[in-house]
């Protein structure tokens, strides 16, 4: 808006000093017609052929002779003349140039003006023309004050172009402008003077200023050509090293844009890449991270030429072609589109958006352009490579680091070269504190036979049979003693690494314990089959030989003797029956139980076989039933109630207390034994765990199991409560069923009840 005023402003001027110049000067020897158009047809041609130094939105400084051209012009022609001749001479050259109309409506008005203050300048230091000093001095003032008016003119316009373009002048830019304009004024200075020597000797001389300005213009080319190339050649070096440098696309293509903008001189990049998605655009506007965007957009003019562009092209608005009908509808003017293709297809296109640089150069940039396109292709191809790659080694990361077996690798010298969170889970030692030593031996690694390995020599041991032995014990970093089932993989050397020997660990700690545990259990088991047997046998035998001479209460010992192993037997028998069960997920709890009557019989049973033991049971005061199989509510009381029997003293009595709570019948089992360690409460639970102060007793291991897995199995379960040393007490809490059944089993009415103390009945 304000460079529109401003345009306007200078036009004003211009009309106003040529009104001043038309009704102040009077020529005195005015030239005729032919010198007139000859002079006019001059300054068309300088500026038709004036190299640009484009800058800043198509308004930048020239470097040509005008003001040489223009000096004879103001020499013979009065005021109103002189300007007319200048703005047509300018306006028609300028419209050959297809220079933008507002930029030729401010040529011309600056011209004019200048073209004004210099005939005013002549005409009051020399307005009769004079052949002398004091005319050459005019002359000489009258064009270093169109140069002024021209200079401080088209600097004003750039400022106001800048500020539109959000850009700050640089003192180097401002030099240089200085500098450049200096040389082309001298330059027209000198031409001035001479052409206007040459009209006085000859008017057609003139034509000498043909060749002056034919020869600035070819040397203003190859001097415009020379920077170009040097720009665009560095610039390319530049965009190439910034896709180089790079291995994302956003980042490269980032730099590589600003790079080619910057070298090319242009006012935008673009880089359109097509995909299934549509068209990504990256876009370049400015220097700097705020002058880059990525967005994804219908891109009418890459898709018109995506196809048709066989190489580098240049399009201009309205140039007839489709691309140029595009433009015309765009904000911008001229455009260098350059394909990119990958394997036939076109992958993307390059666009290079209105030049702010200097004219010249121009088969050369295509080149360039078609260079920098194919490297952009390389580099997209490239990182789809290496993130291909990434993708398949974050994939192997991914399997090493949340497999739960230990992998690691370790060199022919020792080193450890890996060592994945799985290991470092079994060990305790992360990779930090292993990877690049040789420290495997902190891991005290031996073999079956306790023989200690040394793994840092491998490279020795590999060959030997058992020399890396499949099962080796370590021992992890809280002093835990491990077994890892171990396979070896050697790899090969290579030229850039060393002999490797890889190592998958699967911890089998718990397996080995589970095996041992088991040979432990068949030997108590066939123990523990054949101990009560003796005892039966023996009596049997006696009864049957010498049964007759026995009394009664010998007789009566002895089935007593019979009857308790049996049951043990029993007992024995059904639970690891039930074990196996368990083990092959066969449960089947359906069904409604009774705890009062199944405990008291379990109690009677018990006392029938341990006369010698007390037992006290408090039966509930309601009726106790819970929903689940009698036999599992059987075999739960029962193995609770024998380990209470059998590891608590003869002559400590052991309580029953069957009570309901909310919804949950509860039979609690209280001894006075040695009660069970804090650690050990929940371990005695598991499959075939014994406490070691209890291995004089003969058993199992599996009660408790049996008891828990069918506890849970109908929603309830058993735990223990115990003080070392003064007892325990099992709780065994199943949930109530809602409906009352008729007690099962024996009644208690069989049972012989020798007293009564408040709600316990004592049994004997
Ligand atoms: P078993 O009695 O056949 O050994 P259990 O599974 O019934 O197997 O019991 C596991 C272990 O728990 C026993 O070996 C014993 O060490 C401990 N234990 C069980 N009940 C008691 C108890 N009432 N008092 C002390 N220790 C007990």
């Amino acid at each position: 808006m304000l460079l529109k005023l401003y345009v306007a402003a200078v036009a004003a001027c211009a009309a106003a000093a040529a009104t001043v110049v038309a009704t102040t000067t009077n020529v005195p020897h005015p030239a005729g017609a032919a010198v007139l158009v000859m002079l006019g047809l001059m300054l068309g041609l300088t500026e038709f052929l004036q190299v640009r130094q484009y800058r800043y939105g198509g308004h930048g400084a020239s470097h040509n002779l005008i003001e040489g051209v223009l000096a004879p012009l103001i020499f013979v022609a009065s005021g109103e003349v002189v300007v007319l001749v200048a703005a047509l001479a300018l306006a028609v050259a300028d419209s050959a140039r297809r220079a933008a109309p507002m930029k030729t409506l401010f040529n011309t008005a600056q011209w004019g003006l200048a073209t004004a203050a210099g005939a005013l300048v002549l005409n009051a230091l020399d307005p009769s023309r004079t052949r002398n000093g004091v005319g050459i001095a005019a002359v000489c003032l009258a064009i270093v004050t169109m140069s002024l008016v021209n200079y401080v003119a088209l600097h004003i316009v750039l400022l106001l172009a800048m500020r539109e373009q959000g850009e700050s002048p640089t003192r180097s830019r401002a030099l240089s402008e200085l500098l450049g304009g200096l040389i082309a004024n001298g330059a027209a200075l000198v031409t001035g003077v001479a052409l206007v020597a040459a009209y006085m000797w000859s008017p057609w001389l003139i034509l000498l200023g043909a060749a002056f300005v034919i020869g600035v213009d070819a040397a203003g080319r190859a001097n415009a050509s020379l920077r170009a190339d040097h720009v665009r050649l560095e610039g390319m070096q530049k965009a190439t090293h910034a896709l180089a440098a790079s291995i994302d696309v956003s980042t490269g293509l980032h730099a590589f844009l600003m790079e080619t903008r910057a070298g090319f001189e242009v006012h935008v990049a673009e880089l359109v890449l097509f995909s299934e998605r549509g068209a990504t655009v990256h876009r370049c506007t400015a220097a700097g991270g705020a002058g880059y965007a990525v967005c994804i957009e219908h891109h009418p003019l890459a898709e018109a030429v995506a196809t048709r562009l066989p190489e580098a092209t240049r399009f201009a608005a309205g140039d007839g072609t489709t691309a140029g009908a595009i433009l015309a509808g765009s904000e911008h003017t001229r455009v260098l589109a350059t394909p990119m293709r990958s394997g036939g297809t076109t992958i993307g296109v390059l666009f290079l958006y209105d030049r702010i640089g200097m004219e010249g150069f121009e088969r050369g940039e295509l080149k360039i352009a078609d260079a920098l396109a194919r490297e952009v292709v390389s580099f997209l191809e490239r990182v789809t490579l290496l993130q291909a790659i990434d993708a398949e080694r974050n994939k192997l990361a991914d399997i090493l680091g949340n497999t739960s077996d230990g992998i690691f690798s370790i060199e022919s010298d020792g080193t450890i070269t890996s060592w994945n969170a799985g290991l470092a889970a079994m060990t305790g030692y992360v990779a930090e504190e292993v990877v690049g030593t040789r420290h495997f031996g902190l891991l005290r690694p031996r073999d079956q036979h306790g023989r200690d390995l040394l793994f840092e020599r491998w490279a020795d041991l590999i060959d030997t049979p058992g020399g890396l032995p499949g099962d080796v014990q370590i021992v992890s970093q809280s002093g835990q003693t491990l077994w890892l089932s171990c396979s070896y993989s050697r790899i090969p050397e290579t030229e850039t690494r060393r002999e490797v020997l890889v190592v998958v660990a699967r911890n089998i700690t718990q397996a080995r314990e589970l095996e041992r545990l088991k040979d432990d259990f068949v030997a108590a088991v066939s123990h523990e089959l054949r101990t009560p047997l003796v005892p039966i046998k023996g009596w049997a035998q006696t009864l049957l030989n010498r049964g007759d001479r026995l009394n009664e209460d010998q007789r009566r010992t002895a089935v007593q003797s019979i009857l308790a192993q049996a049951q043990k037997l029993e007992s024995l028998v059904l639970n690891i029956l039930e074990a196996s069960r368990i083990e092959a997920g066969r449960t089947d709890g359906d069904g409604v139980a009774d705890v009062g009557g199944i405990t008291a019989r379990i109690v009677e049973d018990t006392l029938a076989s341990r006369p010698d033991r007390t037992l006290r049971l408090r039966p509930p005061s309601v009726p106790a039933n819970v929903r689940g199989s009698a036999v599992w509510v059987e075999r739960a009381v029962s193995n609770i109630v024998a380990n209470a029997i059998k590891y608590s003293p003869d002559d400590e009595p052991v309580d029953v207390v069957i009570t309901t709570e909310g919804d949950d019948v509860i039979v609690s089992v209280t001894d006075r034994g040695p009660g069970i360690a804090a650690d050990a409460q929940e371990r005695i639970f598991e499959r075939f765990e014994r406490l070691e102060e209890s291995r004089k007793q003969t058993g199992t291991g599996l009660g408790l199991y049996i008891t828990r897995r069918l506890a849970r199995a109908m929603g309830g379960d058993v735990t223990v409560s115990s003080v070392p040393g003064a007892g325990s007490t099992f709780l065994l809490r199943l949930p109530a069923a809602p409906v009352a059944v008729q007690p099962t089993g024996r009644v208690p009415e069989q049972r012989i009840i020798e007293e009564r103390d408040g709600n316990v009945v004592r049994l004997h």
